[in-house]
Parts: C-alpha cells; structure tokens; sequence
C-alpha cells in the first residue's frame, strides 16, 4: 500500500482524497498556487507545496513542478481529482516515467476516451449504442452538409478533444451550418489545442444517465449503478441523483452489464464513468469520463462503498474486494453543486465568506473546502460545496435537501442555493419528469415572466 500521496488538485475534491488518506493510514500531499495559501486543503493535508502563482497553467496545470513537488516531498503516488490534468494522458505518461503511480487508468485509455470520436468508436465495438453521429472528425463543409442531409437537423458539432460542457454548437438549419463549422474549430483549438471536430444528431428531449464503473488490474470489474444529471445548465450538471427517477432494476442491470462488457474487453482499470443520453427509452453513449466524478458521492450514498478507498485501492494492485452479486443499491441520493455565483446572473462571486454555517442532521454531508473567514480566489472553478443527501424514497430526499438548505448559512458572497431551492419546491423536479433542457427552458420562462 502507499505511503504518501501528493494531491494534483484543491479545494473540495482534494479534501476528499485527504480523508480517504487519513482513513486508509496513508499520508497525504497538498498542492497549492500561492492563491490557495489559506485553503482548507492545505490547512488539512498531512503536508503541502506551493507549485506556482494564481493561474492554473502556472500552478495546478503545470506538470514538471507537480512532479517535481511529488520528487521533493517522497510521494509514491500522485491522484489527480477531477478536472486539471485528471484526463492529461500526458501528465499520466509523465508520472509514471517519474516512478510515481497514477491513480488513474493507463495514458493508452486515458488518451483513447479524451478524443470522444475514438471514445465513442471503442465502446461500439462492444454493442454499445452511441449517439449517431459522424465516425471521424469532420474536414470539409460538404462532409457535414451530407451527414446533415442523411441525419437532419438539428445537430450538434463537437470539439473532439472537449470537456466541461464547452465548445458545442447546435445547428437548427442547413444556412447556418458552414459558419458554425467555423465557430466550432476555432474555439476547440482555442480551448482545446486541437481544433478537430465531429458531429452528432442533437437529441431534443433525452435525459443523461451515467454508469459508475470499478475495475482492477486483473480483469475484476464492477458496476455501481447509474447517476441521473438531467439537470443541467449550459451542458454542466446542477443536480444529481442517484437511482435515476426512471429507470427500473431491469434497466439498470441490462445497461450495467453491457458496460462491464467494455470495461472487460478494453482492460479497463480504476474508476470511470460512461455517460449516456437517454430518449424514448434507448440509451446513446456520448462520452467516458476515465476518472472520479465530482457527482461521486451519490453513488457512495445508494451502495455504501468508498469509492476514493477502493480507487486507491486497486491503483496499489489489490483485487477488488467484491463482485456484482455483492452490490446493493439502497435507497435514494440526491447532490446539489453549490457554486459561488450570482443565482439570477449566474456571474461568478468570488470573494470572503463572512459568515458560514453548514446544514447537518440524519443522513446529510457537506463536501466543501469553505470555512468562515476564508476567501473564494476568482481564479478558479466556482463549485464551493457539495450538499449531498440522503432518504429512504426520491421524496424524502428532495425534502431532506429542502430542510439543509434552509440551515445553509453561506454570507459574503453570493451562491446558487436560492436556485436549488426553487427546484426544490418545483413540481416538476418532484414528478420525475424533465430532460436535460428543462432546467434552462424554465430559467428562461420564468425571466420572462418577471420582464
Ligand atoms: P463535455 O465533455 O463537454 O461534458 P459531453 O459530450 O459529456 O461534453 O456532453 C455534455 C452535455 O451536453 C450532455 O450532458 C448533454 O446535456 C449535452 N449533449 C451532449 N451531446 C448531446 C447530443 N447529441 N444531443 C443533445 N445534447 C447533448
């Protein structure tokens, strides 16, 4: 097992690592840009190293001090959180040139899912359906406007090299296709680095359901049930909950297990998530996400399992410690993403927390790296803090988040927790019943209203 781990990230995921460390006996590492002097993952890791100013490129982005810092403190293994450099098969190749271990999968898969045109061609070849969409990247204006003609529209072009919800383009028209073609490729090379782009029908009404899988170095693996994120604004997840309001065990098992199929067949190993749109009852893959999910502890909360312990775990080489006969799913789990913004505007609100109380009680948890006093850096993501529940039922769930929110004290700045708990009191979050489009098509008309 490791002894020490250095920590590639901040904030709210870095703490989780930290307490899976703690709790496995392992010591842990933070990193820090000198923005995050004061950060609660800081102040909690066993130890910590400054690797670079503000910017994320200089600092958390920024693979040879973060190897350098695992060299300097002794680290055995470097985990990457989410985001950052968690999906860079670069920095995997270079860790483990280092000698450190990637708590991750190999670079091999890292770099086949980060390109969601190979992604999506791989897992087909284990009969995994796949949003229909073009099977290369698309290089001329008459290559899409034949894929338009045989598909119709809309449509949807992606970079292939995407992340984060950022870089799509719907088109609802053949007039707008050439200029959005345009659009596309320079913001992927922009945001990117690679300016390829593909495209794919644009499903008007689906839901997004995404597997959690589990695998070891010796062919075991697991999957851990589905995460319904079909809340969603600007293609980034606002809600999510876990058993999906509309699937049934069935479902679950059917899908689950043609997803292990490909996890089996790829070799596949560590944790990963495959994520689908799901309409008129069939799923379409659209990409795999080959790391922890900042949704994760949904999944904790319905099976009971650690999933940062056992990703640990089986990055030191141990077998998996059970089989799919031994997962059960419990009960019902719901996580609001609480992100330091404006809840009209949705403009980032940096700033000091004057005040902080957290919600507690049965079966709530709080993932956040905020603490009174502390200031929120304008330079980085702006999710705060994780409220995650749990209930018997989908309804004393949604009531249980109610009642934290109520008790969440978070002054100083503004966060979107006015936001969750209009969705909270809305009927159609309790019936069940709405796509990923909803939550901005009822922003939209309820602005109106108010104009
Ligand atoms: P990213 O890697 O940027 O998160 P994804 O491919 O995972 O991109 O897509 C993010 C979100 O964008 C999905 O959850 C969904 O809301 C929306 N989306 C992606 N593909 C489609 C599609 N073909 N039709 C409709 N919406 C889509």
């Amino acid at each position: 097992m490791f002894k020490k781990i250095l920590i590639a990230n901040r904030a709210e995921i870095a703490l989780r690592v930290i307490r899976a460390c703690r709790e496995m006996g392992i010591r842990s590492v933070a990193i820090h840009s000198t923005a995050d002097n004061n950060s609660m993952h800081v102040r909690l890791a066993d130890e910590s190293i400054c690797v670079g100013p503000p910017s994320s490129r200089e600092s958390y982005l920024n693979m040879p001090a973060i190897v350098s810092a695992a060299t300097i403190v002794g680290a055995d293994a470097i985990h990457p959180g989410v985001g950052f450099l968690s999906e860079n098969a670069e920095f995997a190749h270079m860790v483990e040139d280092h000698h450190f271990v990637f708590i991750g999968p190999s670079p091999e898969h890292t770099s086949m899912m980060g390109d969601k045109i190979t992604a999506k061609n791989a897992v087909k070849r284990f009969g995994i359906p796949v949003v229909p969409g073009t099977e290369a990247p698309v290089t001329s204006d008459e290559e899409a406007q034949a894929f338009c003609h045989t598909t119709g529209f809309p449509i949807l072009i992606k970079a292939a090299g995407g992340g984060g919800g950022k870089g799509m383009q719907i088109v609802h028209d053949p007039a707008h296709l050439k200029e959005a073609l345009l659009v596309a490729r320079n913001e992927a090379k922009a945001n990117f680095g690679n300016d390829q782009v593909f495209i794919e029908k644009f499903l008007v009404n689906p839901r997004h359901i995404e597997i959690q899988v589990l695998a070891d170095n010796y062919g075991n693996a697991v999957h851990l049930g589905e995460r319904d994120c079909s809340v969603q604004r600007r293609h980034q997840k606002v809600w999510e909950e876990a058993p999906s309001p509309v699937l049934d065990d069935k479902a679950r098992s059917d899908l689950g297990e043609l997803v292990i199929k490909a996890v089996k067949g790829l070799g596949y190993r560590g944790v990963g998530t495959f994520e689908f749109l799901y309409e008129n009852g069939q799923f379409y893959f659209i990409e795999m996400n080959t790391r922890l999910q900042v949704e994760h502890p949904v999944t904790e909360l319905v099976t009971g399992i650690d999933l940062v312990r056992e990703q640990i775990l089986v990055a030191s080489g141990e077998k998996l410690r059970f089989t799919q006969k031994d997962i059960k799913f419990k009960g019902h789990a719901i996580e609001c993403r609480i992100n330091a913004e404006d809840p009209e505007t949705f403009f980032p609100s940096p700033g000091k927390i004057t005040a902080y109380h957290p919600p507690g009680g049965p079966n709530v948890r709080i993932d956040s790296h905020l603490y009174n006093g502390y200031t929120v850096p304008p330079h980085y993501d702006s999710l705060v803090s994780k409220l995650v529940v749990f209930g018997d039922t989908r309804d004393q769930a949604i009531q249980r988040v109610n009642r934290a929110l109520k008790e969440y004290v978070i002054s100083g700045i503004s966060t979107n927790i006015p936001l969750h708990q209009r969705l909270c009191a809305n009927p159609v979050m309790a019936s069940g019943d709405y796509h990923i489009h909803w939550l901005e098509q009822w922003l939209a008309q309820t602005a109106d209203e108010q104009n």
